[in-house]
């Protein structure tokens, strides 16, 4: 029996992305070849990427003049291909945790960095508010779910400058408005493909503005030029995002993504709040959908290990919380059944009946 998979990344995929793409290991396209076999020139890829590409726009509802690439090198590339490109003089940022901060540590290679705000003063358990995005900054850089700490930005912002946002673990969760964004960048472990592929929704006309020199490979415009092509793309990583693609669009898409998943987060939260054993570690307003951190309550530190094993028994496996917050988090992808969650607040209930 498959395990209850609760992994930040990578993580849970869907079945049908998981049978396709092992199905194109062993013959890809009635060629008898594998996918990891044939040329990312074939007739047969070129077609991949291209469905891959369409889709994507398609189900995030891309407008006109925005490219969609698929690169290699992880969210944390971007970290400094974004400066790189877009960085002429100053950048603001806003510091909502670990991956905020490896961000803002790239741009300041650039130019001057405005750290408009920060939640670190609480072990970034809130997503601050009320503070002002200097007008004259080349961009305002946001994470939209910070995959480690549970919280996120579940609303488009508007702040008068380019918006660029890491999406690497909310992309596809919620309904986005793309035309708020300048660049959206992430990493697709951990909610669209296996580890090896970067998506980035890049606004073409953001480009060509920086005076500086930027290498071949961390253009974005040879990227855009080549449809994602100009080197060996990371052909089975994107093969098994366009299988979550379809499988996204042939679930109701994202909107119907959206409701499930408020459901399911919904379903994890009421039980941390009612459970006299555990507690939520972030701000309510700021829980994010996708992550969801909690620890034992108060006084009942000590059963923290056991209740770990107690839910490892029951087959769930990846619910420990990183180790900067301790405790647990539960990762509810899109792919996450919602009986899987189910099964953990059973168990949380079971362990609340034993100890108390
Ligand atoms: C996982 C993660 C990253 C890092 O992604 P890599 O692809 O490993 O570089 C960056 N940002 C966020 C929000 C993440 O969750």
């Amino acid at each position: 029996m498959k395990k209850h998979n609760f992994y930040a990344g990578p993580s849970i995929l869907p079945e049908f992305t998981i049978k396709n793409t092992s199905e194109a290991i062993l013959n890809f396209a009635d060629m008898d070849l594998s996918i990891m076999e044939v040329s990312h020139r074939s007739k047969q890829f070129v077609a991949v990427m291209d469905e891959a590409t369409s889709l994507f726009k398609e189900l995030l509802d891309i407008p006109k003049g925005y490219s969609v690439l698929f690169l290699g090198g992880g969210a944390s590339t971007q970290f400094a291909m974004v400066p790189f490109n877009i960085l002429n003089k100053k950048a603001a940022y806003l510091n909502t945790g670990a991956w905020a901060k490896k961000a803002i540590k790239e741009a300041k290679l650039f130019g001057e960095v405005d750290v408009v705000a920060s939640s670190e003063d609480k072990n970034f358990n809130y997503i601050p508010k009320n503070y002002t995005v200097p007008q004259d900054a080349d961009y305002f850089h946001i994470t939209t779910n910070n995959t480690i700490y549970g919280t996120e930005i579940r609303k488009d912002l508007e702040v008068g400058i380019p918006l660029v946002a890491d999406m690497s673990s909310d992309i596809f969760s919620r309904k986005i408005d793309v035309s708020k964004y300048a660049i959206i960048y992430g990493g697709a472990q951990k909610n669209l493909a296996p580890a090896g592929v970067t998506f980035v929704i890049i606004k073409d006309d953001i480009l060509g503005k920086v005076d500086r020199k930027i290498p071949t490979m961390l253009n974005y415009q040879t990227h855009i030029d080549k449809e994602s092509m100009f080197n060996t793309p990371p052909c089975l990583p994107i093969f098994a995002a366009l299988q979550t693609l379809k499988w996204l669009k042939a679930n109701g898409g994202i909107e119907a993504m959206e409701k499930i998943n408020i459901e399911k987060a919904g379903i994890l939260y009421d039980e941390i709040d009612r459970n006299p054993l555990f507690k939520g570690t972030v701000n309510k307003e700021d829980r994010s959908i996708m992550n969801i951190c909690f620890i034992m309550n108060d006084g009942y530190e000590e059963f923290e290990s056991e209740f770990f094993e107690f839910a490892s028994s029951k087959g769930m496996v990846g619910i420990k919380g990183h180790r900067s917050v301790g405790g647990f988090r539960a990762s509810t992808y899109n792919a996450m059944p919602k009986s899987s969650i189910e099964l953990l607040v059973e168990t949380m209930k079971e362990f609340e009946i034993m100890k108390l």
